[in-house]
């Protein structure tokens, strides 16, 4: 498969080119320049894979510049014991037609993981063939950043630097990151907030020369990648969900998810398998009380937001109001034509906002979209309800995915949640609606009470530079 960049850039990149790119040089985003159609037979003789295997199925659609036999290892390596359950990626069913898919049992509880940990594998492969190396410099206010560390701990010719604002993530978020005592992992807490911590990684990046000499790389949420990896749960999801149907069952299921959304990474990686042939019904986005994405759906207009502008809420992972990925479908929407995507960011910059109602039929009619939103009284309310109806503790980014959930559930419809974390992450909330936290195991427990390894610094770049320099790999 060919990539291509939603701005026009036109040399064609194999999967090994973007795997390590975040952005197009031309500032666009890395697209596949066509999809090709499963059939359900392909699909149905998938049936009998375990998770990995499927991986590397789905995966080997987008990256065909590796031999089978090697996709296969690497999915094996990304898929394996670090998972709690024992099929990676649990179905867990509420009821007949309601339920989650557990994206969040990898070593950081939340879904970060099902990405991160295959670029953890697929990253350092790619590096070995070309005998190159990458220092990832990022920011994180949550789960990114651990799930990076964890996923390039101990992993040959990459370094992890992850910046952090000080005092601005839970404890458990904390521990998670801070305890890890590895050589090529270096937390660097800020004194500042997220954006000071972005702004940093941002100037770093964008001195090509430094750029250059240190190898730098990110592995942001823009990163295509990211997204093959993503789209591997939908197909799993669907496979389960419909293991005991007949095929007249299957043909007349209609089969949705409930995606809680921020960059709008895991909706996208669903569109992609619904535009590989997966059948799915409808994908749902489910916004926080920043609810651009609702307010596109919606009206047709997108109107992202300031980072000033921005609410800090209780589900702070969606906290987000310019989402990285939308450029991707709005690419889509004007049918894949540079020219006019590169004409409507213009005009977005112009006027702050961008008129897409022309287009807004085809978000339910071709796409078969629909979106909610859930504010923190909704958050608590059904965190509760969950737990008092199958005695079942979600985390609040889930129950934003619940609530919008049955709210749009339509008769007849199976409705499945992405839970894009644990209930222990977010600890403050959770007990606000139950009076009491979710339990942490031992090894939680341990990892609570273990020490912290961070090195403290002023928003500064001279000063991060030189850190940099000196960890490099
Ligand atoms: C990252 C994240 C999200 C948002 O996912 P996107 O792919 O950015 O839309 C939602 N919930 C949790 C817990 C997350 O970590």
């Amino acid at each position: 498969m060919k990539f291509l960049s939603t701005r026009g850039w036109l040399r064609q990149a194999n999967f090994s080119d973007i795997l390590i790119e975040g952005l197009a040089p031309d500032g666009g985003l890395t697209v596949p320049e066509q999809l090709p159609q499963l059939s359900i037979p392909t699909i149905e003789s998938w049936r009998g894979l375990s998770y990995p295997q499927l991986a590397a199925k789905v995966i080997g659609i987008f990256w065909d510049d590796i031999s089978e036999a090697d996709l296969t290892e690497l999915a094996k390596n990304a898929y394996g014991e670090q998972f709690a359950a024992a099929e990676t990626v649990p179905i867990k069913p509420f009821t007949v037609n309601f339920g989650l898919v557990g994206l969040s049992e990898g070593p950081t509880l939340a879904f970060k993981d099902m990405a991160m940990q295959f670029l953890g594998e697929a990253i350092p492969y790619v590096l070995k063939q070309r005998g190159g190396k990458l220092n990832i410099i990022g920011a994180t206010s949550g789960d990114t950043g651990s799930a990076a560390e964890y996923a390039f701990k101990n992993k040959p010719r990459t370094s992890v630097v992850m910046l952090s604002p000080k005092g601005r993530m839970s404890a458990f978020q904390r521990a998670q990151m801070y305890t890890l005592d590895v050589k090529n992992i270096h937390n660097v807490v800020i004194d500042g907030a997220f954006d000071d911590c972005q702004n940093l990684v941002k100037e770093l990046n964008g001195d090509l020369e430094y750029k250059q000499k240190y190898s730098l790389g990110v592995v942001n949420s823009i990163n295509f990648v990211r997204l093959a990896a993503q789209c591997v749960y939908y197909f799993w999801a669907w496979l389960r969900i419909t293991d005991k149907m007949s095929a007249a069952q299957k043909e007349r299921a209609k089969i949705s998810f409930t995606v809680p959304s921020g960059n709008f990474g895991n909706l996208f990686s669903g569109m992609l398998a619904k535009g590989l042939g997966l059948p799915v019904y409808r994908l749902v986005i489910a916004t926080n009380e920043n609810d651009v994405l609702h307010e596109l759906f919606t009206t047709g207009v997108y109107k992202p937001r300031k980072s000033a502008d921005t609410f800090i809420t209780s589900s702070p992972s969606m906290d987000i109001s310019k989402a990285s990925n939308i450029e991707r479908f709005i690419y889509e929407l004007l049918g894949r034509d540079p020219a006019k995507l590169v004409a409507a960011f213009a005009e977005l910059d112009r006027r702050g906002e961008l008129d897409l109602r022309a287009h807004l039929p085809k978000f339910v009619g071709e796409y078969q979209l629909a979106s909610g939103v859930s504010r923190h009284a909704n958050r608590i309310t059904t965190i509760r309800q969950i737990f008092n109806d199958y005695k079942v503790i979600i985390d609040p980014h889930t129950a934003d995915g619940v609530k919008v959930a049955q709210e749009v559930q339509e008769s007849g419809e199976i409705m499945y949640v992405m839970e894009t974390a644990k209930p222990q992450k977010f600890e403050t909330t959770v007990y606000e609606a139950l009076g009491f936290a979710a339990k942490l195991s031992f090894e939680m427990l341990e990892m609570m009470q273990a020490e912290q390894h961070t090195v403290e610094m002023d928003s500064d770049s001279k000063e991060l530079r030189k850190f940099v320099a000196r960890n490099a790999v």
